[in-house]
Parts: C-alpha cells; structure tokens; sequence
C-alpha cells in the first residue's frame, strides 16, 4: 500500500517506519523542514530505541522516505494517517488546529479514493470535524477513520509491531477492510483488532490514558499515608499487585506522571466532560494530587536541610519524563529543579538522553554532568527523578566517597531503604519507613 504520514514525531516517526517494514511504501511528512532535511541525511530528531536503525533500513531498502510537500504524498496515498500534535488548548481542551490545519491539506490534495486516518489523540467528534474539512476541500470520495495510537515512548517499537490491541473507528465496510489489511502483520498472535464507532474510539484513548493517570495518582495517595501511618508502599504495592483483579502495572508510587500524553489527555477529557456538562470529579483529584507529588522532593528537601537550600548543592539523576526516551515535555525534572532552584540551590543534573532537550528549558541555570558519577561531586544531596537502568546498581561507596553528605533522595524508590542505612546514606523515599 502507498501511506503518507503527516506529523513526524514520536509517534508518526514510528508508525511510518513500522509500516514501511512490514513492506508498504511510506512517505512521512512535516511542516519542520529542519526534522525532515536531518532525517534525509540520515540524522535523527528523537531518541527511541531502535529507532534509527529500522529507519535506515527501510530507507534504504527505498520503502520510507521523507518530505515536506504534503500533496507529493497525499496524491498517490490509499491510506493517510494525521499524527500531529494535539497540545493542551487554553480551557485544557485539546488544541486541534494542527490537526484541522494537516486536514485541510490533506482534502486539497486527495486523488483518487482515501483512507483519511487520525491517528493523533484527539477528542470526541474530531472524525466528524476532519470529516467536514475533507467535505469542503476534496474532489473525491473518502472516509475518516480513528485509529488512536497506544504506544509508550521508550518501548515504541515493540508496542507498534506487538500491539495489546488495534482500535479503528470506522462505519465504513471499504476503509474497514483496508485498514484490517494494514495492520494484519501487526496482530498475528491473536491480539485484537477492536471495531467500533469513531466515538467510541476517541474517547477509549483518553479513558485508557485517564484509567493508567489514575492509578498513578491513587498510589501517589496510598504513598503519602503510608508516611503518615508508619507503613511501607512498597509492601503495600506488592500485596496488592498479587490480586488479579488489580494486577503490577502503574502501581509505582514516584515523583508524578509527566510527559506529553497523561497531564494533557487527562485535561482533556475533564474538559470534554465539562462541556457536556459532567464535572469528572475523580480526574480533577488525579491531577491535584499529581500537582502535589512534583513537588514532594522539593518539599522533603527543604524539610531536610531545616527550611533553606540557600548555599547548597544538588545533583539530580534523570531528566527525561521517563527512563529510554529524550522527551522532555511535562517531565517531572522541570517542576523538581524550576523549584530546587527557586529556594536558592545549585543544581548539577546527568539524564543518559535528554540533556540536550533539557538545555532548552534551563539553559545556563543548572550545569549538565556528562556522566552519572559528574553530578555527584560536592554535592549535599542526589535526587533520582527518573529511573533509569544505570542508576539502579551504582557503585555506592564511589557515591559516597564524592557526595559531600550521603543524602539521597530518592523519587522512584529504586533502592533498599534498609541497605542504603546499613551503606551510610540518609535516605529518603516516596511512602517509605
Ligand atoms: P510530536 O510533537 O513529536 O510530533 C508532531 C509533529 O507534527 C511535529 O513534528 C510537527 O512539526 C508536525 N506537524 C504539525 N502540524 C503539521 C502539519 N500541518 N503538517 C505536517 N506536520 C505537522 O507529537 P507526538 O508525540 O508524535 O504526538 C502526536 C499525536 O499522537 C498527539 O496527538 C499525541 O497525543 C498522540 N500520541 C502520542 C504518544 C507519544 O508517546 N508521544 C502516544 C500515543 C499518542
């Protein structure tokens, strides 16, 4: 199948490459002609693991290639999928003029008959809306589809070319069909393709988003009563994760969730629910107490060093929202350090991937540690804000030895409380004794 892909971000980069892989010819465009010209000479705009490797191979083997002339795409296309971003608008509804604006393009340039997907997060009713655009614009039949996207950064590839499950709203038997086959190399182990309404699929994106939200933040709150009442979450988690009916997964109790999908999709549908006039009580709770967990490490810092960090040092470990991408968009880090530095510290920061996206947001206000040990030296304090593999096994005694006072504390509760007394340190988790 030709494909065109509009947006060439996190998720339209990897969509594009694994459908180029399973064998279609894929154009992937965007209005960023600095993304698109380091992607055609082979550079890449993003970390992902994987990433580049496949899309070298598909570029070579002339599958995948890279544009910023939306109609030289869209023209020859049987399926166009819009994956561009959807930020967070000024009531917290979804801002979607890059997607009406992508939809406009795309129904000046349509052919012959189209798939027109939206594979961007978008609210209820955005179907009908690109849609309308497409109506205006194009010359030729189409049909919408909504085909949300589940993958997590950091794990991107695997999710795509293994999904849980493929959701595509459609009423149409044509685009049914084509999308079915599309995705057919992607779900040949029974997982499934869910078909529906594209309502239905718009909203279950945001009710998936806004469900693992919750479970963060209800953590976050089983956490600080743990602290409150002398318990341990991590005993709490354990036992509680053993319950089928509750399972492991997104019961880590931390600095709060970040990134560029749950705080904006969480506003979003508390948005979408206000504007029916349905006040989503329980997500507007998620996102206080998630308001209130970015600011904890900052909050038990001060506790620690009795009220000032005026004249003190703190290194910080993980910069990105979380561990295997260089995404820095609503990281936690940037509350945690926009906050150590208010209260008057100097602060020296190491993330495996993001420092470079970090600059961005602190320039010359923090120093950047080239390597883990780096951001130790004299400091009073180590905060772990994002966890990623090679903090877990550190050399302790190296630590040590560089810290000007063992105090660590810890934002992923990645460390035994009771070792980290035995090695010297004070330690300071999230709901531990
Ligand atoms: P992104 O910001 O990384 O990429 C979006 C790209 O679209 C940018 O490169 C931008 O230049 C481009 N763009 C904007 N308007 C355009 C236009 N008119 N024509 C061509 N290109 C245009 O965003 P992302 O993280 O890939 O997210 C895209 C969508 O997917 C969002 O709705 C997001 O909520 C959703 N989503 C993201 C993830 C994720 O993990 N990042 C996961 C699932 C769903």
């Amino acid at each position: 199948m030709r494909i065109a892909i509009i947006g060439t971000g996190y998720v339209g980069l990897v969509a594009g490459t694994c459908f180029a892989d399973s064998g279609n010819e894929v154009t992937c465009v965007d209005i960023d002609a600095r993304k698109i010209h380091l992607l055609q000479e082979g550079g890449m705009p993003l970390f992902e693991p994987g990433l580049e490797e496949l899309i070298r191979k598909n570029v070579r083997e002339r599958r995948l290639s890279f544009g910023t002339d939306l109609a030289a795409a869209v023209g020859p296309a049987q399926v166009v999928f819009i994956a561009v971003g959807t930020p967070e608008g000024e009531s917290g509804d979804a801002d979607l003029q890059y997607v009406l604006a992508a939809a406009e393009g795309i129904g000046q340039a349509l052919r012959q008959y189209t798939v027109v997907v939206d594979k961007s997060t978008v609210p209820v009713g955005t179907a009908d809306k690109v849609a309308e655009v497409l109506a205006r614009t194009a010359r030729v039949e189409f049909d919408v589809v909504s085909n949300p996207e589940f993958l997590k950064e950091g794990a991107a590839l695997e999710d795509f070319l293994k999904p849980d499950r493929v959701v595509i709203g459609t009423s149409s038997e044509r685009a049914r069909r084509l999308m079915g086959e599309l995705y057919a190399p992607f779900v040949r182990t029974e997982n499934p393709i869910l078909y529906m309404d594209t309502r239905s699929a718009e909203l279950t994106k945001y009710a998936a988003n806004a469900m693992l939200a919750t479970r963060i933040s209800f953590m976050n709150d089983v956490a600080a009563l743990c602290e409150k009442v002398g318990a341990d979450v991590d005993f709490v988690r354990k036992a509680m994760g053993a319950d089928r009916r509750i399972g492991y997964p997104f019961l880590f109790p931390g600095v709060g969730y970040g990134g560029s999908c749950f705080p904006k999709d969480v506003k979003a549908l508390v948005a979408t629910g206000r504007e029916h006039g349905l006040e989503l009580d329980l997500l507007r709770a998620v996102e206080r107490t998630n308001e209130r967990q970015k600011k904890l490490l900052v909050t038990k810092a001060l506790k620690h060093f009795g009220g000032s960090l005026a004249g003190r040092t703190l290194g910080v470990w993980g910069l990105s929202f979380k561990p295997k991408t260089d995404d820095m968009r609503e990281a936690p880090s940037l509350e945690v350090i926009e906050g150590l530095l208010g209260k008057g510290a100097q602060v020296v920061a190491h993330d495996p991937v993001a420092g470079r996206g970090a600059r961005r947001y602190f320039g010359d206000r923090i120093r950047y540690a080239a390597l883990p040990y780096e951001a130790l030296e004299g400091v009073d304090a180590l905060c772990i804000v994002t966890e990623w593999n090679e903090f877990r096994h550190p050399d302790f005694e190296r630590m040590k030895a560089l810290m000007k006072t063992p105090v660590i504390l810890d934002g992923r509760n990645i460390y035994d409380p009771a070792r980290m007394r035995e090695l010297g340190f004070t330690y300071l988790g999230i709901g531990r004794r």
